[in-house]
């Protein structure tokens, strides 16, 4: 197979439209139209990547990739609604309504291994920026699977890589070398495993290789790039499948080293963590919205009970407190390899503090717990534990009935007093009582 540039020939198979099963039902409008513009000006455009392997697999793919030789400027000369972004090198998005379509300029194949400039001593891609033309962009995409061209003009497939054949022996295949692919970008790994959970496709015994060879290269991906990862990970449907690839393929612990220290050792653990994946597809399954900050706050559980257990040996503070401090400080280690923004990791911290307050059935706190702002996402944590029996039915059920009361009976559920009566202050006093132990 031809999956190299320096031992293969440059001649794309071209796979006729009568040979291959990609209708233009399954891309947008939007995607058609611009193809259509920039042909008729003469140009090249072609589908590219994920959307051309999930129109082959039927999966009605969301978002589209144009791939042309005209210039970003170029480009821009022909839509009105466009806009080039990226400094070191330039895109345009072509925007219609809410959906943008990215259009790139066929850019030049990785550069050598040799070459000193380009990468960093353990091989990692620093400058990828010259345009090209289609015989060498393709050489620069990972898959194999995601390396064919769907042109416009005949609706024919161009396959330089082995691709269409890959595709349909569901394989991941790294395009050259993987070991060097891998040090390139090891992101690469986390895709290929991706890709594998989305597609129920087998790894390429190759790709698996290098992957255990440079698991540990993570850790030199800047933060922020794994936050993006983590969130096409976890929220595409597919995050048990996911997480069982990156738990076996040892990536998972590369990216939360705490969790896995702790999943390792407490089976209840694992168990709460896999009934948190599962409900995380059934809610994207079902369209349903999802935040990280959930499933980031399933994962850092054990760690943070764990600290929060040492902090209350050694100072005197409430369990919520303590939880509070220590999902501060797992967090903040937690940062150091994934870099989770504030807007999760403060509802998150919150979340977490709340659990031993579910354990308070009367009074004003009580009450004050049902009216909290996190209190939605709470309940929902607590549930899941209650789910694989972390938390009694009882304070499970009592929180799901109390939820559909009226505000009189609430106040009665609560035991709580008329406003200003005794009972008020009473509970008021309670709320310094030391909090029961949480199961
Ligand atoms: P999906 O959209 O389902 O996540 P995709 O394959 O379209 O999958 P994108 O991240 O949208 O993935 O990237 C578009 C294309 O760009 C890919 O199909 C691949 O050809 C190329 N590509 C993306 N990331 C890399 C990478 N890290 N190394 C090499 N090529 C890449
Ligand atoms: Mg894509």
């Amino acid at each position: 197979m031809n999956k190299n540039p320096t031992n293969g020939s440059r001649e794309p198979r071209i796979i006729p439209r009568a040979e291959h099963n990609v209708t233009r039902r399954e891309f947008s409008d939007s995607a058609l139209k611009v193809l259509y513009r920039l042909n008729k000006a003469g140009y090249q455009a072609f589908l590219v990547g994920g959307c051309v392997r999930d129109a082959m697999l039927e999966l009605h793919p969301k978002d589209f990739d144009v791939a042309t030789d005209a210039t970003p400027e170029e480009v821009k000369a022909l839509f009105g609604n466009c806009r080039l972004i990226g400094r070191r090198f330039r895109l345009a998005h072509v925007r219609f309504g809410r959906e943008i379509i990215e259009v790139a300029t066929f850019r030049a194949a990785a550069i050598s291994e040799h070459d000193d400039h380009h990468s960093d001593d353990e091989g990692r891609i620093l400058r990828d920026n010259v345009y090209g033309s289609i015989d060498e962009d393709v050489w620069r995409r990972d898959f194999t699977c995601n390396s064919l061209y769907y042109n416009i003009a005949d609706f024919s497939i161009w396959d330089y890589t082995g691709g269409f054949d890959d595709i349909k022996a569901k394989r991941i295949v790294l395009i050259g070398d993987p070991e060097k692919r891998m040090r390139e970008d090891p992101v690469r790994m986390l895709r290929g495993i991706r890709f594998a959970a989305k597609l129920n496709f087998e790894i390429d015994e190759p790709v698996v290789r290098a992957i255990d060879h440079h698991s540990h290269l993570l850790s030199n991906v800047p933060a922020a790039r794994l936050f993006d990862e983590f969130l096409k990970l976890f929220q595409a449907g597919n995050a048990e499948r996911t997480f069982d690839l990156l738990h076996d393929h040892g990536l998972f612990k590369e990216m939360f080293p705490a969790t896995d220290e702790e999943l390792t050792k407490t089976p209840d653990f694992m168990r709460f963590t896999r009934a948190a994946l599962q409900n995380t597809d059934r809610r994207v399954k079902a369209g349903k919205s999802v935040t990280p900050m959930f499933l980031l706050g399933v994962f850092l559980w054990a760690p943070v009970r764990k600290l929060a257990e040492i902090r209350r040996s050694e100072e005197k503070m409430s369990e919520s407190q303590s939880l509070s401090l220590a999902s501060y400080e797992i967090c903040a280690q937690q940062q150091r390899r994934i870099s989770i923004p504030r807007r999760f990791t403060v509802p998150m911290r919150e979340m977490l503090s709340l659990q031993p307050r579910f354990e308070f059935k009367r009074g004003k706190r009580a009450m004050k717990l049902l009216e909290h702002r996190r209190f939605r996402a709470a309940y929902d944590f607590m549930v899941l534990r209650a789910e694989v029996g972390l938390e009694s039915e009882e304070t499970a059920q009592f929180w799901t009935d109390v939820q559909t009361l009226s505000a009189a009976e609430r106040a009665d559920r609560f035991q709580l007093g008329q406003p200003g009566s005794k009972k008020r202050r009473s509970s008021r006093r309670r709320r310094r009582k030391k909090p029961a132990q949480e199961s």
